[in-house]
């Protein structure tokens, strides 16, 4: 939005004739000198001659005002070039803001502010909005300290869902609204999962072969009724206590979400979940999941943060942007990662 000019500073320009054409002054004066003739009082001259006099000289007054008003406009920081932080430019060669760009929020407003992060929020595209915030480091921090409220990391639909022992589904039985098989990876044809997870977990694959650490899936996307079995199923083989370091009740699963899997060692044809640890798979996934966009859920020596035993099995999709912030930002868990309680345990 262009300043406007403040009123008391024209009203000052004004009086000191700025802007005004000389004739148009000198015959304004003829006209207010023959209508002080045609009154024709020697007072009415006298009186004309004070007030031109007072005038003029409340005139200069307020020119110097204009002046002082002015310069100290142009000597004082444009608020939002010094504030702001030098945006990254992408696919520009445009090195500073153009005179007349103006900011897309002010700092202090947050990233829900910002009509990009809005827009891409109400699109539901994910890395939209994750790129619209600054990037991932900056969506995390925001999030972290309670600044972006129009994060909802409750919500099972975006990729930062943070699911555990404290924070069930709201919707019990949700299921995500499209899922597809999983791909041509070992295992693929048996399981489904959301199609970006689908699209990360192949191109993991395909790379972990190339690289002689070929691994399958095991288990994708659950429905709450398939989680009921497995979790029934175990408490009958193990007990309560625990069933519940290794499988989440029915509502509480990141299976439930379509965004995570475990996945198993593959060669000469696949092995089980506990055979992954400590083989060319186990070591590659902890290396190079993250530059797919997975992150190992539940890491060894994090069972009061998490909840969950060891599962270097157990994978979750956060999109490659928030997996690099994790990786790079050294987070051993979704709960520190959004500075979110620990939860070791269920409430009830
Ligand atoms: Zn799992």
């Amino acid at each position: 939005m262009t300043d406007p000019e403040p009123p008391a500073s024209r009203r000052a320009l004004r009086t000191a004739g700025v802007g005004a054409p000389s004739s148009r002054r000198r015959a304004r004066r003829a006209a207010r000198r023959r209508r002080a003739l045609v009154l024709g009082g020697a007072a009415a001259l006298v009186l004309w001659g004070v007030i031109a006099l007072t005038s003029a000289l409340l005139g200069a007054a307020g020119e110097q005002d204009a002046v002082d008003a002015q310069s100290a406009r142009s000597a004082a920081p444009v608020p939002w070039a010094t504030a702001l932080p030098v945006p990254t430019m992408v696919g520009t060669a445009t090195a500073a803001p153009s005179a007349d760009a103006q900011p897309s929020a002010e700092p202090t407003e947050g990233i829900c502010a910002d009509a990009a992060v809005a827009a891409a929020l109400a699109a539901g595209d994910d890395v939209a909005v994750i790129a619209a915030a600054g990037g991932a480091p900056a969506f995390r921090e925001a999030v972290a300290r309670g600044a972006a409220p129009c994060i909802d990391l409750a919500d099972p639909g975006r990729i930062w869902v943070v699911v555990n022992k404290l924070r069930a589904y709201a919707v019990p039985d949700y299921a995500p609204s499209s899922l597809v098989a999983a791909g041509s990876v070992p295992g693929g044809n048996q399981a489904i999962l959301r199609a970006d997870a689908a699209a990360a977990l192949q191109s993991m694959s395909d790379a972990a072969r190339i690289a002689g650490a070929e691994f399958g899936v095991q288990s994708g996307y659950r429905s709450f009724g398939m989680q009921q079995s497995i979790y029934n199923a175990h408490v009958e083989q193990r007990g309560v206590a625990a069933t519940e370091l290794v499988s989440a009740r029915p509502g509480y699963s990141e299976h439930q979400s379509g965004l995570a899997i475990d996945v198993v060692p593959c060669g000469n044809g696949c092995g089980g979940l506990d055979d992954l640890a400590g083989t060319a798979a186990d070591q590659w996934i902890r290396a190079h999941a993250w530059e797919h966009g997975w992150i190992v859920r539940y890491e060894d020596g994090y069972t009061p943060i998490t909840g969950y035993a060891y599962e270097p099995w157990h994978l979750r999709y956060v999109g490659v942007d928030l997996a690099r912030a994790y990786h790079d930002g050294g987070f051993h868990s979704l709960e520190e990662f959004f500075e979110l309680a620990p939860a070791p345990d269920y409430a009830d």
